[in-house]
């Protein structure tokens, strides 16, 4: 794939937290990165949703997770998973970092906020 696909493996990321929850002093759940420009967004399971934000307000169609472990990339698009390149390190955050995080930020309620 290239980046008219929506990937440039050349791009690190642009860092290890959510770049608008880091902006506005909010946490996450999960994060994902934009597979086009490195931007790392929270998950749709976190309140902000900002990777999908990101998405919509851009265009950039494929992210891949940006969690320990995980490699799988999504394509907004046809809303479906797809296959792509090794994009550039890193590919997760920290695994000292906390899910939910950042750990200063999370309320103690946490889980009742998501549900
Ligand atoms: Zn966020
Ligand atoms: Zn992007």
């Amino acid at each position: 794939m290239s980046a008219e696909d929506g990937i440039d493996p050349d791009v690190p990321p642009s860092g290890t937290d959510c770049v608008e929850c880091d902006a506005e002093g909010l946490w996450w759940l999960h994060l994902r990165r934009c597979a086009e420009c490195g931007h790392v967004g929270c998950c749709d399971d976190s309140l902000a949703k900002h990777a999908t934000a990101h998405f919509r307000q851009t265009g950039h169609r494929v992210i891949q997770s940006f969690e320990p472990g995980e490699t799988w990339m999504f394509d907004y698009v046809t809303n479906d998973f797809v296959d792509g390149p090794p994009l550039a390190a890193p590919t997760h955050h920290p695994l000292s970092q906390t899910t939910p995080g950042p750990a200063e930020r999370v309320p103690a309620d946490w889980q009742s906020q998501l549900g």
